[in-house]
């Protein structure tokens, strides 16, 4: 099967480029101590301040800080407790290297949310080993949180992903009057797919289509999810109805052009899907029930068109769009 490999998968394999660290010391000569112990194995980045350090992690957050403790201007103990209040860098974890280790200053540094110690002069041997085992645990928990968030069959995103983005969409797309469209899809005849070739095979059908919506989608913040069983969800942010419109047109026809063989289909001899569009045009005060409740809408008029078509409706212009049917 040629597309039946997984996000999961993907995850599993080893990171395909070097881990990154920054290194922040006011002293140029401790940052070349480090880089000559680090280059080898990791991209090692670098800054003399603590502004400088917090503008590199919020723009390119790296897998682990070594973090000086006394330097001017902002100390590494305020430098620490920045990177853990913002939501994007405070999973990165932070170890302290610093010259003066004593009781008070090890647990302030805890206290902030360093997860090690390491005092200077540093032994190249054993500061290795803490990063080596820091970063072995950081890539543990992102790989955990973002499992948490993905389908086991299918590898797109889940149900929850699915509801905790809609919310945050729909609330951005109310309060800067942004448009947003959410597509809902179901497998047609999916049920005489199973019966008719086994659940394994009607299993590699569900990766396939998800695949397949995986791919058509462009834009960065597009996403795919499964919503349930043989039903998929497509977000679309700042994207106007017919735009979505389109996109679901293509989604449909991709997955045609798959040409998954589907004897047992009334709607056609490979396996289809039928598609209902919701959108919610720019300054529509609305709610993610309704947006939902309209796509279920639109995917059941779809289904008695005839499947294997689109329909969409748009919240503010409150007018069925014709149906679609991107069949030749
Ligand atoms: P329609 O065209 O009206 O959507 O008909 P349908 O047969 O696709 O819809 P129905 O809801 O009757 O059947 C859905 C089927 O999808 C039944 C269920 O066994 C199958 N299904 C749901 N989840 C999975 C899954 O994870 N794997 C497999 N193989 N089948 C699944
Ligand atoms: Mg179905
Ligand atoms: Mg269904």
């Amino acid at each position: 099967m040629q597309h039946d490999a997984s996000a999961i998968a993907q995850m599993l394999e080893a990171p395909s480029s070097k881990p990154k660290l920054l290194v922040v010391d006011d002293q140029p000569i401790n940052i070349q101590v480090m880089h000559q112990i680090f280059a080898a194995q990791y991209q090692v980045f670098m800054a003399t301040n603590g502004a400088q350090a917090l503008d590199f992690c919020r723009v390119n957050p790296p897998d682990l800080v070594l973090l000086d403790i006394v330097m001017p201007g902002m100390d590494g103990f305020e430098v620490c407790a920045a990177l853990k209040t913002d939501p994007g860098t405070q999973d990165i974890p932070v170890i302290f290297v610093t010259a003066h280790t004593d009781a008070a200053q090890e647990t302030r540094g805890l206290e902030v949310g360093a997860v090690d110690f390491i005092s200077k002069p540093v032994n190249p041997a054993v500061v290795r080993a803490r990063v080596r085992t820091q970063l072995t645990l950081k890539f543990q928990s992102d790989l955990m949180r973002k499992l948490v968030f993905l389908d086991g069959l299918t590898g797109v995103f889940n149900r929850r992903y699915f509801d905790q983005q809609l919310a945050i969409e729909m609330a951005r797309s109310v309060r800067a009057q942004t448009p947003l469209a959410l597509i809902m899809l179901d497998v047609d005849f999916f049920k005489r797919y199973n019966d008719r070739y086994g659940h394994q095979a009607g299993d590699d059908c569900l990766r396939q289509v998800a695949q397949t919506l995986k791919e058509s989608l462009r834009r960065p913040a597009d996403l795919v999810a499964r919503y349930g069983g043989e039903e998929f969800v497509c977000i679309l942010p700042e994207t106007e109805f017919e735009d979505a419109m389109k996109m679901a047109r293509e989604l449909e026809l991709n997955v045609r052009q798959k040409a998954i063989a589907h004897e047992a289909s009334e709607a056609a001899r490979v396996v289809t899907i039928s598609l209902g569009v919701a959108g919610n045009s720019a300054g529509t005060n609305s709610d993610k029930a309704s947006l939902l409740a309209l796509a279920d809408v639109q995917l059941y008029r779809a289904k008695h068109a005839g499947r294997g078509c689109v329909c969409g409706d748009s919240l503010s212009l409150q007018r069925s769009a014709p149906l679609l049917n991107t069949m030749p």
